[in-house]
């Protein structure tokens, strides 16, 4: 079956809730059980089936089993947000004393959780160039690396790492590879047939889809399916029901909503290049992006978030251009229906590498909305800009 028929099938049973087509809502912390009997196989495995509220319910397992089938991993789990996956994923993989490499492209809060709390437990990381080529890559890994973290494309900058590559190389020395698959979705990138052994959605974006939820899922390989599980319930981490039911409700019109991005975000891209005032673009799905021919190769699309890099303009400029904007809303997050633009300094998160333009920097989330409204918003936008 194609994707689109999966995403609307996967993690489904009918038959089991009384014909009704989605799965039941149950609010639980306790679980009854029936008698000594049940509760002792019940402790055999507590995460087989209902337990107890923290380690899941209905709905979850449903949106575990749709979201596993999506990228054919051996298994999902849920979190409370993108970056609890972040952190449950990472956890799975350390002890006192590893070594971790990550992107320099990787999420703020990521490299937040490596100089913090990792580094204070003793986990070290190294931060690469996410365009490094393998033999370079090879040179860094250290006795005691235990794991290479990536996202490609990166949320603020958008190089696209060669994971088949890195992976290959990462694999060789028992390496475990975590990727952030936010941007793409498992629709527009199978992370897992890519070579990594855990990929990460922050479900928060495009998977709950209208901003309303906040809620994270990582797809396992076999090998790090029960860990990360267990990592996950080690750090307390449970999604409310109703939130689970948003991303699963999410993920039924992710087939629909995301080639509308697509376009959205490459129509304004395209427009947005032939602009005065636009230094560059940086859309992974345009030829001029550097790493372009990665992109062409490893994903089936591209999703409504990209940057656009200005000439140098006085803040006040900028101010008049961001400050009235009438259908971009200036706000974290993306993947949501509605369109975004937020003014982003890649420097401030980045030590591997330097991010040299002399403009600023502003990424947009392109919405679902008539891309003829985008682009007039947006003109109005920079001529302000300009003015
Ligand atoms: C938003 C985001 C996260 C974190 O997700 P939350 O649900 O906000 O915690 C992780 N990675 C990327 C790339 C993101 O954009």
């Amino acid at each position: 079956m194609k994707t689109a028929t999966r995403l609307v099938h996967a993690g489904r049973e009918p038959a089991a809730q009384q014909g009704m087509v989605n799965p039941p809502v149950y609010h639980a912390s306790t679980v009854i059980f029936e008698s000594l009997d049940a509760l002792e196989q019940a402790q055999q495995n507590p995460f087989k089936g209902v337990y107890y509220g923290r380690n899941g319910t209905p709905v979850q397992f449903a949106f575990e089993d749709a979201v596993a089938e999506m990228e054919g991993a051996f298994g999902a789990v849920t979190t409370c947000s993108g970056l609890a996956a972040i952190t449950a994923a990472i956890m799975s993989v350390v002890e006192a004393g590893a070594h971790l490499l990550v992107t320099d492209n990787i999420y703020g809060p990521t490299r937040g959780l490596c100089e913090g709390l990792l580094k204070r437990l003793g986990v070290h990381t190294t931060y690469f160039d996410p365009t490094i080529d393998a033999q370079s890559f090879e040179a860094l890994i250290q006795p005691e690396t235990r794991a290479v973290f990536v996202e490609a494309p990166g949320s603020l900058t958008f190089e696209i790492s060669d994971v088949p590559a890195l992976a290959e190389v990462a694999h060789r020395h028992d390496l475990a590879v975590l990727a952030d698959n936010t941007w793409a979705t498992p629709l527009y990138y199978n992370a897992l047939a890519h070579g990594a052994d855990i990929s990460i959605h922050a479900a928060t974006k495009y998977l709950v889809g209208h901003a309303d939820a906040m809620l994270g899922v990582i797809n396992c390989n076999e090998v790090h399916y029960m860990a990360v599980r267990k990592s996950a319930a080690a750090l307390g981490y449970c999604a409310g029901p109703d939130d689970i039911y948003l991303g699963l409700r999410g993920l039924r019109t992710l087939g629909q909503r995301l080639p509308v991005h697509h376009a959205n975000s490459l129509a304004l891209a395209n427009w947005a290049a032939e602009q005065p005032g636009v230094a560059r673009v940086i859309h992974p799905a345009r030829a001029d992006h550097a790493q372009h021919a990665l992109w062409q190769r490893d994903f089936t699309g591209a999703s409504g978030l990209f940057a656009i890099v200005l000439d140098a303009f006085p803040r006040e400029r900028l101010a008049a251009m961001v400050d009235d904007l009438a259908l971009y809303g200036m706000g974290f997050s993306w993947g949501g229906y509605e369109s975004l633009i937020l003014p982003v300094d890649p420097n401030r998160s980045r030590t591997a590498t330097r991010w040299t333009d002399e403009g600023q920097t502003l990424r947009i989330h392109a919405g679902l909305e008539d891309i003829d409204d985008l682009i007039a918003d947006l003109d109005a936008g920079l001529q302000r800009l300009r003015a």
